[in-house]
């Protein structure tokens, strides 16, 4: 049974002020309809103060000297910045609190490693969960046997737990929430059912605590993992030679920690962080790590699915002041830093198809000689930085080099674009590289941005190729090979020209892979780049001084294509159909083996440079048409230059906001 125990109030006088930071007494101010409860200076209510007499008193002694390795789970202000402050932390959050360093469910901690913490704390957490059990199982799943969970939380005593019906599920933050992260307040919690389900899992201990400051009780359950009686798991050899690892958030925005998970040798180091243009700006300090001891773990059965778990090791705060940008730990592990407020510019870097094609962890989307492909792939797998960059390094270098809008410019991968949160303040989308991986939310907040007049540049191909569909909390990428079980035939994961999604690419884009193919200047089609064919009189091509007739050097693999009619006077004439946009230019083409050989009877496909409105309301979007704008090898030397010239042209053009069209304005 549990041990019930009165802490004494220690000798302290009730009204002492606060135990924390030493504020008096007299300083603290009214919480909630309680009065003077809350410290001003660290934030601290009852239950932290509590906390930190029970914690500084007794139990950080039980630790020893080593260092403490602490979850917090959706801490506040207080526990982040005072109370734990000098245990190495990290702290959780299910993707509501931007400042957390892990977006993880508490209730499906896939991802995070078994026995990796010393210290879990929850505060206020358990009537908020929707899978009590199942947050319970993980968190006893990766404390290491013998360490520690402190949990608060309002509990009925003699009483069994009242399940909330939907209206007082969502009273605290609303219906939206509630549906899209399942967050809401679940239950009242009593002990007749609370006490065992701890027990079942921990040895329980209940501490009855008093605030000095106040005097208000408040009950703390200290819950501890049981030691190992069995020898721990076999984790192989300690890890040699150079560090491995992955960001468990790649995306973050300046000011915001980067935690990492690393595998590595076992002890302490320290590694370069760079940016793109291999200026060191920090150093990534990773822990000591034993693998074989209190901390060993299993490794997981499906490292592709779930991720590869490897342990916590460094945490990387930034500064909001860094600059947005692609950075290299080691020149390995890529992470990416957005900008803090709003820019107008923001670079769409394409991490889904990196992951799909990610074979780390033994698997990746599609099946290969060596390996049976998977459906479902983790974002916490080590992605070598030519996944990301492969296809979009050369216009992502120039950037990072010429700077064109100083201040302005943000970057954020493909993914970032299923929230639209992402898209705020943005007036240029330029999306680079083959991003080929959509989710319907990411076109619709896509679309969304360009029918409220916001630009759009598409400076690679093959882009919008598949629909997929991402589960957020555990990182993971969804394209069934065969069967989908998804109910909602529009969510399907399929190539997006099926008919089935109801949702045509070219008509919004300028440019489908279905329509357009591959290089075939080597077998004498083509022009090795894009022929110019607008009129003189292009805006876009007068910004970029291009004439007609010019072959801009533009030689890539993939190329994006549009339906034509047939040719006039040299000139694609493009049918886009019943969706076809309010206005559409051809700038430039080439012709390509097409994608699709069944559909092209043999003939070359056309590859178009493309500049379209969909309404006369909505914002320009202009399609390059060919990977080549993105890529390194694209644009070197005085052809590249021309590429260079008119990449620039474009954003420029776009981003003022001007009239894109040969034609003249006529909108209503
Ligand atoms: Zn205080």
């Amino acid at each position: 049974m549990s041990d019930a125990v009165r802490m004494s109030d220690g000798g302290e006088t009730i009204g002492a002020g606060c135990t924390i930071c030493g504020t008096p007494a007299a300083e603290l101010i009214d919480f909630s309809a309680r009065t003077r409860v809350r410290c001003p200076t660290c934030g601290s209510l009852e239950r932290h103060r509590i906390m930190h007499g029970l914690w500084e008193d007794e139990l950080r002694v039980t630790f020893g000297d080593r260092p403490i390795r602490a979850l917090l789970c959706s801490p506040s202000q207080c526990e982040r910045s005072f109370l734990f402050a000098d245990l190495q932390t990290y702290d959780l959050d299910i993707g509501v609190d931007r400042y957390a360093d892990l977006f993880v469910d508490v209730c499906d901690a896939v991802g995070l490693r078994d026995a990796s913490f010393d210290l879990i704390v929850a505060n206020g957490i358990l009537a908020h969960v929707y899978d009590l059990d199942a947050t319970l199982d993980e968190w006893r799943r990766i404390l290491r046997p013998g360490g520690m969970l402190l949990v608060t939380t309002p509990v009925v005593d003699g009483a069994e737990t009242v399940t909330h019906d939907l209206a007082e599920r969502t009273r605290l933050w609303g219906t939206e929430r509630y549906e899209r992260l399942r967050i809401g307040t679940y239950r009242l919690s009593g002990s007749v059912d609370l006490h065992p389900a701890f027990e079942e899992r921990f040895a329980l201990r209940i501490v009855e605590g008093t605030d000095p400051a106040t005097g208000a009780h408040e009950r703390i359950y200290v819950l501890t993992r049981p030691p190992r009686t069995a020898p721990a798991p076999a984790a192989g050899e300690p890890a040699t030679g150079p560090t491995e690892g992955y960001a468990f958030q790649r995306c973050r925005v300046a000011g915001r920690t980067f935690a990492f998970c690393l595998d590595g040798p076992p002890q302490a180091h320290d590694l370069p962080v760079t940016d793109l243009l291999g200026d060191e700006v920090a150093t990534l300090h990773v822990d000591a790590f034993d693998p074989t001891g209190d901390y060993a773990a299993a490794p997981p059965e499906a490292p592709w699915e779930t991720g590869m778990a490897w342990p916590l090791r460094a945490r990387l705060p930034t500064q909001s002041r860094m600059r947005p940008g692609v950075y290299l730990v080691d020149g390995r592990i890529p992470f990416v830093v957005r900008h803090p407020g709003s820019a107008r510019v923001a670079v769409v870097l394409p991490s889904l198809a990196g992951t799909a094609f990610n074979d780390a962890g033994g698997r990746r989307l599609s099946a290969s000689a060596d390996a049976p492909g998977a459906d479902v792939l983790s974002f916490l797998r080590p992605l070598a930085p030519e996944r990301l960059l492969e296809d979009a390094g050369g216009v992502m270098r120039w950037l990072a080099e010429a700077d064109p809008f100083p201040g302005d410019t943000t970057y954020v991968l493909d993914a970032d674009l299923h929230e639209p949160e992402t898209l705020e303040g943005v007036e240029l989308l330029v999306v680079v590289g083959r991003s080929t991986y959509w989710t319907r939310a990411m076109r619709e907040h896509v679309d969304a941005h360009v029918a409220a007049g916001g630009r759009l540049l598409i400076l690679g191909a093959e882009v919008m190729h598949w629909q997929v569909r991402l589960h957020g909390w555990r990182q993971q990428l969804i394209r069934h090979a065969a069967q989908d079980p998804e109910p909602d035939p529009l969510l399907h994961t399929r190539m997006w020209h099926d008919d089935e999604l109801a949702y045509p690419v070219a008509p919004r884009t300028g440019g489908e892979y279905w329509y357009g193919g591959r290089r075939a200047v080597d077998q004498g089609i083509g022009f090795g780049g894009m022929r110019v064919v607008a009129d003189a009189a292009s805006p876009i091509l007068r910004a970029a001084e291009l004439r007609p007739g010019a072959v801009v050097a533009l030689d890539a693999s993939a190329w994006d294509g549009v339906p034509v009619r047939r040719f006039d006077r040299g000139r694609p004439e493009v049918d886009l159909g019943e969706e076809a946009p309010w206005r559409h230019e051809v700038l430039g083409f080439n012709r390509v083996l097409p994608a699709v050989p069944a559909e092209s009877a043999g003939a070359p496909a056309t590859s178009c440079w493309m500049v379209l409105r969909r309404t006369p309301d909505s914002g320009t979007v202009v399609h390059g048409g060919t990977l080549a704008w993105s890529q390194q090898q694209a644009v070197p030397g005085e052809d590249g230059d021309a590429a260079r010239g008119a990449t620039l042209a474009m954003m420029r053009l776009l981003l003022a906001d001007e009239w894109p069209f040969a034609a003249a304005d006529d909108r209503p």
